[in-house]
C-alpha cells in the first residue's frame, strides 16, 4: 500500500475570502473547501483523508463504495485508491448512465463499476462484500457520499478552521450556509460548533448567536434533520446528551427545487454571476443551488448588515458538465 503525502501531512486550512458584493445588503465570505489540493478538492476530499487513515490501519486491499454517475465522492475515492495502489469497486444505480466528467475520471482511475437498480443497492453491496471476503480479500466499505463517523470528524475540522479565522481576524459570522446532502458536512459543522460553544462557556466567554443553515439539495426536512441529528449523536458519543441542542440544527428543504439534480434557470444565472464577479465555479447539483438558496433565504428573512459565510463544498468537475449543457 502506497502512502499519500498530503493525507499523511494533514490538510491545511482552506482559504476564507470576502466576496465582491452585489448579492444584497450583507457582507459575504466564502470558505474554499473546493481548493483542497487533492482530485479537484471539496468536502469529499476532506472526508477521504479521514477514511484514508482507517483504510491504512486495517490494511484493506480494496475499497467498496456507492454513488451515482455524478458523484464527487466516487471520483475522489477512486483517485485515492489508485494513489494507494489498492483496488476500488463502485456500486452505482443503473438508472442514469450519462458519462459525466466524474464518471470518466472514475473510469480513468481504474475502478470497477457495478450497476444495479437503485432499489437493490443495499443488497448488492452486501453480496459484493461477502463475495470479496470469500475470495480472501480484505474490503473496506464507505457509505455513499463519505457518510459516517470519519466523515463527520473531518467536517468538524472545517468548523474549527472557521473558528480560528474568526479569532485571528475579529470577524464573526452571524450565519454559515452550506449545501446539505447526506448530512455529514452539517453534522460536522454543528458538532464543531457545539464543542466550541461548550469550551467558551467553560472559560466564561459568551457563545454568541451564530446560526449554521443547511440548504437541502434533495431531502425533505424531517428525514434530512433526523440523519444529521443521528450523525451528531454518533460523533459526540458520551457527550451528546450534554452538548446537543435542537435549535443548533437548522435544515431547510425550501430550496431543493423538486429534488436531487433539479434546478431552475435562476440557479444557472446565479452561477454565471458568481463566476463573472468572483471567478469561483459552482455546480448546479450542490453548491450553486445552495448559494442561490442562501440568497433567497436571506431575502425571505430580511437579513441585513450581517456577516455571512458560505462554505463552498466543491464539485468543480460538475461545473464543466454545466458548461457543456448550456
Ligand atoms: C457531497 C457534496 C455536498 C453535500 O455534503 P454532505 O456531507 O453529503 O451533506 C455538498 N457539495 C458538494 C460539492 C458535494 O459533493
Amino acid at each position: 500500500m502506497r502512502k499519500i503525502a498530503l493525507f499523511e501531512q494533514g490538510i491545511s486550512p482552506t482559504p476564507i475570502v470576502k466576496m465582491s458584493g452585489g448579492y444584497g445588503e450583507n457582507q459575504y465570505y466564502i470558505k474554499r473547501e473546493d481548493l483542497i489540493p487533492f482530485s479537484f478538492g471539496g468536502n469529499k476530499a476532506r472526508k477521504a483523508a479521514e477514511f484514508y487513515k482507517e483504510i491504512k490501519a486495517c490494511g484493506a486491499d480494496i475499497v467498496v463504495t456507492y454513488g451515482s454517475n455524478s458523484s464527487n465522492h466516487c471520483r475522489i475515492i477512486a483517485n485515492m485508491a489508485a494513489a494507494m495502489g489498492i483496488a476500488c469497486h463502485i456500486i452505482s444505480p443503473e438508472e442514469n448512465r450519462e458519462r459525466l466528467y466524474n464518471t470518466r475520471l472514475v473510469e480513468d482511475f481504474g475502478a470497477t463499476i457495478e450497476t444495479c437498480p437503485v432499489t437493490e443497492v443495499s443488497g448488492t453491496i452486501d453480496r459484493r462484500m461477502e463475495t470479496l471476503r470469500q475470495a480472501g480479500r480484505n474490503p473496506y466499505f464507505i457509505m455513499g457520499g463519505g457518510h459516517g463517523n470519519p466523515g463527520t470528524r473531518a467536517c468538524a475540522d472545517t468548523y474549527r478552521e472557521i473558528a480560528v479565522y474568526e479569532e485571528q481576524t475579529g470577524i464573526s459570522f452571524d450565519y454559515i450556509f452550506h449545501a446539505s446532502g447526506t448530512g455529514t458536512t452539517q453534522a460536522g459543522l454543528v458538532s464543531g460548533k457545539l464543542q466550541a460553544d461548550a469550551e467558551k462557556k467553560e472559560s466564561g466567554r459568551c457563545a454568541g448567536g451564530q446560526k449554521i443553515i443547511g440548504i437541502s439539495i434533495a431531502r425533505n426536512e424531517a428525514r434530512g434533520r433526523e440523519v444529521v441529528r443521528q450523525s451528531i449523536e454518533d460523533y459526540l458519543g458520551a457527550r451528546y446528551e450534554e452538548l446537543y441542542r435542537d435549535e443548533a440544527l437548522i435544515f431547510t428543504d425550501e430550496y431543493c427545487m423538486g429534488g436531487y439534480g433539479k434546478y431552475t434557470p435562476e440557479v444557472a444565472q446565479t452561477i454565471e454571476k458568481v463566476m463573472q464577479s468572483d471567478g469561483i465555479p459552482m455546480d448546479t447539483t450542490y453548491v450553486g443551488k445552495a448559494f442561490h438558496g442562501m440568497i433567497q433565504y436571506v431575502e425571505a428573512h430580511g437579513l441585513q448588515g450581517k456577516n455571512i459565510l458560505f462554505v463552498h463544498t466543491g464539485g468543480t468537475p460538475l461545473y464543466f458538465d454545466f458548461l457543456e449543457r448550456r
